[in-house]
């Protein structure tokens, strides 16, 4: 099902141009004066560049000014160890049409090794406060995962028809986070969501049964995500699939499609130090605590902590940052480990 719709959305975007093409003349060698002429020529291969919408056995879907163009990765990406994602800006060069072969992977914004992608605009929190509750902290660790990745969190807090949610819509609104309350069953909020979405490279995250399925469904009819009750959800078949896609709805935003992974899950969020800076709330009160190095957690004359005491942060925010700071003292290794493993 999801098979056939890609293939349609693959036709409709195929006079669509999320990338500026580029035309840089022909890789074998520039005609005496310097100027190619553009498009395909019989010679030689043009370069173009493009946008990875899907990887699938060996080969990456890349759309371009072009439409989409079926593209093989060279080899020396392999002996360099490294591999084009999902969400890739990308240079490819094309002999043929509708078939091409990378060439080069432009900066990335960002890249997420579970689920793999890469260049997210925007990280859409699900929660609800009904079957399933979401807790606080899995939000916060959500979000704190996509501030250290340059990503703007979006709390979007589902099932408002079975209950108002009042007490996680007051902490994420007055913790200055853009939220928004949905109802994927009566479709309340999907407006609003959508304007937030907008022009942007979205990925929708949150615990399994929270309705990330269904809201998206609810925006794009057809777009026929696999909704499943959570047990079914829980069962082996569902995390069969590894397979990470784009998608472009009617509004103008991208979705990534993330079949089986519920949650962003970096190696380490962030050292002790660095784990303040992922909770943009605290940002007024860093620097103004009696200690330079203060951690947050019962020193006296901390700012942060007399601003919760005080009821200007929410409590629950201050809570999440001492339990992420617990595992970041446990991680004092985590940055020559991971620059390691790169
Ligand atoms: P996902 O695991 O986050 O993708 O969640 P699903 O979209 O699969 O939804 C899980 C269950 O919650 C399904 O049975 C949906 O029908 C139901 N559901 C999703 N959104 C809503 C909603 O806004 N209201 C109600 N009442 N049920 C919802
Ligand atoms: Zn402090």
């Amino acid at each position: 099902m999801v098979t056939e719709f890609s293939c349609f959305l693959l036709q409709r975007m195929v006079h669509m141009v999320l990338m500026d093409m580029v035309e840089v003349g022909n890789c074998g060698g520039a005609a005496p004066d310097g100027v190619e002429p553009p498009g395909f020529s019989a010679r030689g291969a043009s370069t173009e560049r493009g946008t990875i919408f899907k990887a699938l056995s060996g080969f990456y879907y890349v759309e371009s000014g072009e439409g989409v163009v079926e593209c093989r990765a060279r080899g020396r990406f392999r002996l360099e160890g490294m591999s084009p994602l999902v969400g890739d800006r990308v240079e490819f060069s094309t002999a043929e049409r509708g078939k091409g072969v990378l060439t080069q992977v432009l900066e990335r914004k960002n890249s997420f090794v579970r689920p793999p992608i890469a260049n997210i605009d925007i990280m859409v929190v699900v929660a609800s406060a009904a079957i399933p509750v979401t807790e606080p902290y899995l939000i916060d660790r959500l979000t704190a995962i996509a501030v250290k990745n340059n990503c703007e969190p979006v709390i979007c807090i589902n099932k408002l028809d079975l209950d108002p949610a009042d007490r996680l819509y007051d902490i994420y609104s007055a913790a200055g986070f853009s939220t928004v309350r949905t109802s994927a069953a009566t479709g309340e909020g999907m407006d609003e969501l959508q304007d937030m979405m907008r022009g942007a490279v979205c990925a929708f995250t949150g615990n399994s049964g929270v309705g990330k399925s269904s809201i998206l469904n609810a925006i794009e009819p057809g777009f026929r995500i696999s909704v499943g009750d959570i047990s079914k959800k829980l069962g082996r078949g569902r995390h069969t699939t590894r397979h990470v896609e784009l998608y472009r709805l009617t509004c103008g935003a991208v979705v990534a499609d993330t079949p089986g992974f519920s949650a962003f899950d970096p190696d380490r969020l962030a050292s002790k130090d660095a784990l303040q800076g992922l909770f943009p709330d605290f940002g007024q009160y860093l620097g103004g605590c009696r200690f330079l190095d203060c951690a947050h957690q019962k020193e006296p004359g901390c700012k942060v902590l007399e601003a919760v005491r005080a009821g200007k942060l929410q409590k629950t925010r201050w809570e999440s940052y001492a339990r992420l700071y617990e595992q970041a003292l446990e991680y004092k290794e985590w940055e020559s480990g991971a620059r390691k493993r790169k």
